[in-house]
């Protein structure tokens, strides 16, 4: 694409191509070169080509960030070192005595910052299941500056109604954020349904690849904007240039990757929900589920995380992780290849057991991240693992 072509009114596919990465001006290369300087020559002081250090700005960083604003539709990008990092940025935000109102089913390690980090340094928290409005309005403290949200959420995929809280937030005074990680800008665009906030583990689908580990908070609101952007340069929580040329190449085939999977995905959720190995399978594409109306509504496609209960406690959901031959067991989730993953032994172990059990978080509990391979040998591994 020509440097300052217009990118107004192009597609997704389109943006996730060439948003922030015109050809390179001295060569024409193509791709977007790894500036890896930490440091740029200034002709006077104070007078530089719009770098000074590393940390503040990075050529490589500033094509990822305008690439992720495009795709989020939103005005400003910031890229950071892990999805934690952009969380801490973004809980950084923040004062002592405010309070964060989060939904009930977040990332174990975004309840593992607030509680343990966020609440010794005063910023409370409280987690509640915000499939019911009225109960998110009950929540709402004097304090409450941001609430935080994860749709479809994880592990259990419940759906909450972005537009509703957005809504509720606007009229506490609150900012909106929403965890945007599993669903993807493919599927559902959060700012665009009221949000002041979008922030993703770009570790997952933004990346795609299982190699790299990074994040990612787009907002539209310019003093959001320039907060962030003076905590990242503060915090530091930065990534290298080459993590951020690997996500960019891997955003190049997000729009691909996320359809391939979803349909597989929904297949594959059809099939478990009919099998008689399984008691419950959570994934909002089925009409079944509870969220189903309003996932229809706010995303475009319904991702390709399922949660599945197998029938036999911990023996079971232990064997059925063993027995699988294509879907490695290992956390994470979003890349191409299928992961499946035992959240109360792994990723939600930081969450207390009793905390765990409320949320419906089981031992027969095994959540399935499907990647890009063939449809029916991903149905035939399940199979063969259930069987
Ligand atoms: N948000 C969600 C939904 C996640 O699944 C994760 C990690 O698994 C994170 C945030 C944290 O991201 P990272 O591991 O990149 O720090």
């Amino acid at each position: 694409m020509k440097p300052g072509a217009p990118l107004d009114g192009l597609s997704f596919d389109t943006l996730a191509i060439h948003a922030g990465q015109p050809p390179e001006p001295v060569s024409g290369a193509v791709m977007t070169p790894i500036v890896l300087a930490s440091t740029f020559a200034q002709e006077s002081p104070g007078h530089h080509k719009g770098f000074e250090y590393s940390r503040s700005g990075n050529p490589t960083r500033n094509a990822l960030e305008a690439c992720l604003a495009a795709i989020e539709g939103g005005k400003h990008g910031f890229a950071f070192s892990s999805g934690l990092g952009a969380s801490t940025t973004l809980f950084s935000t923040l004062k002592s005595g405010d309070h964060v109102l989060s939904g009930d089913d977040v990332y174990g390690g975004t309840f593992r910052l607030l509680d343990k980090v966020m609440k010794p340094l005063g910023i409370a928290s409280s987690f509640v299941d915000m499939t019911d409005i009225d109960r998110v309005r009950a929540a709402l403290r004097p304090e409450t500056k941001m609430i935080w949200i994860e749709t479809p959420t994880n592990p259990m995929l419940k759906i909450f109604d972005i537009a509703k809280i957005a809504e509720v937030a606007r009229a506490a005074g609150a900012v909106l954020v929403v965890d945007n990680t599993f669903a993807t800008p493919v599927l559902q665009q959060p700012l665009s349904l009221g949000a002041s906030v979008v922030m993703h583990s770009t570790t997952k689908y933004i990346n795609g690849h299982s190699d790299v580990v990074g994040g990612a908070v787009v907002t539209s609101d310019d003093a959001i904007g320039e907060r962030v952007r003076f905590l990242q340069n503060a915090i530091g929580a930065i990534p290298a240039p080459f993590d951020c040329y690997m996500v960019l190449r891997g955003i190049k085939t997000l729009g691909l990757r996320v359809r391939q999977a979803g349909s597989s995905a929904r297949t594959i959720a059809e099939r478990l929900a009919e099998h008689p190995k399984v008691s419950k399978v959570h994934y909002p594409g089925l009409a079944s589920h509870p969220g189903h109306a309003i996932a229809s509504r706010q995303m475009s496609g319904y991702g390709a995380m399922i949660s599945v209960e197998v029938k036999g406690g911990l023996a079971a959901s232990r064997g059925f992780l063993e027995k699988l031959r294509i879907f490695s067991c290992a956390e994470s989730l979003g890349g191409v290849e299928s992961l499946a993953e035992h959240p109360a032994i792994m990723t939600h172990a930081s969450v207390p057991p009793e905390a765990r059990a409320a949320l419906g978080i089981s031992d027969e509990l095994v959540r399935l991240s499907v990647g890009v391979e063939g449809t029916e040998d991903l149905w035939g591994d399940i199979a063969q693992a259930l069987g």
